[in-house]
């Protein structure tokens, strides 16, 4: 079935992970790189102030150590929303087609980014533009909507909202190198919950789906994320993760989409009229899909730089463990259907190729057999556990794998092996370049 072989979908731009399924399309996309509490010292900021009187409309301005030859749109962008690039000075930027070329010996810069309100229209969760919403007081600023970069390198985001009252709200976040997951924040005045624990809160904005089940589900989520931050992290980590439900478009099929960037959670649902398991399959599919996202902004934030075979396959191994903790046993069903069963099975190293030349589809590899690649490493390894496994104790004993070429079998079965008694290096080279699969037991799906 067409649905099942494109059950997950990786959209490049963003990462998305896509189920397609008979009630729910899926699109969890990967986050990464928050920037609370890293410091960066760096020429290279933004200011952006918006106002919430003029809701429609943000001013950028960029501030840089250097004169740069060019401003470009920042990645996966079209510029479509930006105009008016200037020197801080008044000297017009000309664009040439591609880009902005930038007046001589200029290191300010300002322009506009006009902002789409979604709070009647909804938006795509999974590719949002820079938005709004008045009846929810959020802004959602993707780099790839508001943002024009003179450089690769990383720097800082000021924003300023001024609220209708008067008030003023700051926030001070990192800005993505373009080497990391890119820019992505929801500004908001009024999230609709708050959760807690001693070492990270989770704020939710917009309209979350009104299940009974969804303040446990939060609260499930933001204990995994602790423990996470506890046991996977070996260097920075975010105290706050952001979490927006946008409506859905009207025409838009049923089906659940997500996307997540360097701050925040987007998300949103649509149910399938008629289908009695709606309910049940929506809070897998959420549940399993914040675990994903919430493991990648964690990692993220510790400076995982891994290739996206590991990295996406290592946050669904995580996530369906957390899923399989806090399912109850009638949602456990789902979890096989949608994460475990329908396994595309592609040598690890190969999809990853196809994926880097821009094969976004390849991601289901990694969602699916990647997964199960990790599970079986879990099941051979001899460090001491810590209280997420022994995979986890090995990747904050690693720094994040940060020794290790990713890309190469050989290195990861040697490394390894120095931790399996040697049972590691044969499932290595079977999942990752499908050498001497015959001899394995790596078959089977579970
Ligand atoms: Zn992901």
């Amino acid at each position: 079935m067409k649905q099942q072989s494109n059950f997950l979908r990786c959209n490049i731009v963003s990462s998305a992970l896509v189920l397609g399924l008979m009630m729910l399309s899926v699109t969890a996309c990967t986050a990464i790189k928050p920037g609370r509490l890293i410091p960066i010292s760096s020429g290279h900021s933004y200011l952006i102030m918006i106002d919430e009187t003029a809701p429609s409309n943000a001013q950028v301005r960029l501030s840089l150590a250097s004169a740069p030859v060019r401003l470009s749109i920042a990645r996966n962008g079209d510029g479509a929303a930006i105009s008016r690039v200037t020197c801080a000075d008044g000297r017009a930027a000309a664009f040439d087609g591609l880009s902005w070329v930038a007046p001589p010996d200029c290191r300010e810069f300002t322009w506009n980014v006009a902002l789409e309100g979604i709070d009647h229209t909804g938006i795509d969760a999974s590719l949002p533009v820079a938005s709004y919403s008045l009846n929810h007081r959020y802004w959602l600023l993707p780099e790839r909507g508001a943002f024009l970069r003179a450089a690769n390198s990383g720097g800082m985001v000021k924003t300023t909202l001024r609220l209708k009252g008067g008030r003023t709200i700051v926030t001070n976040l990192m800005f993505p190198s373009a080497d990391q997951p890119p820019y992505y924040a929801v500004i908001g005045s009024e999230p609709q919950q708050e959760y807690s624990s001693s070492e990270l809160r989770l704020r939710v904005f917009g309209k979350p789906p009104q299940y009974p089940w969804m303040n446990a589900l939060h609260n499930d989520v933001l204990a995994r994320w602790a423990i996470w931050r506890r046991d996977l992290s070996s260097g920075k980590a975010p105290s706050v993760i952001d979490w927006v439900w946008v409506e859905v478009p009207p025409d838009a099929a049923p089906g659940y989409s997500a996307s997540a960037g360097s701050e925040a959670i987007i998300s949103q649902i649509k149910l399938r009229p008629g289908d009695p398991d709606a309910e049940a399959k929506a809070r897998v599919v959420i549940g399993t899909s914040a675990a994903h996202e919430g493991f990648h902004t964690i990692t993220g934030a510790a400076g995982q730089a891994w290739p996206a075979w590991v990295n996406e396959s290592l946050a669904n191994h995580y996530a369906i463990t957390a899923a399989q903790a806090f399912l109850e046993p009638e949602d456990q069903k789902w979890l096989d259907v949608f994460y475990i069963a329908r396994e595309v099975r592609t040598p690890l190293l190969n999809a990853q190729s196809r994926y880097t030349a821009g094969d976004g589809d390849q991601a289901q590899v990694f969602y699916t057999y990647g997964a199960r690649f990790w599970r079986k490493i879990e099941s051979i390894l001899t460090i001491d556990s810590n209280g997420s496994g022994r995979l986890a104790a090995l990747i904050a004993a690693s720094n994040n794998f940060s020794d290790i070429d990713l890309n190469s079998a050989n290195e990861l079965a040697s490394f390894l092996d120095l931790h399996s008694d040697g049972k590691a290096g044969p499932i290595v080279r079977c999942f990752l370049i499908d050498e001497n699969c015959a001899v394995g037991t790596e078959r089977s799906t579970h």
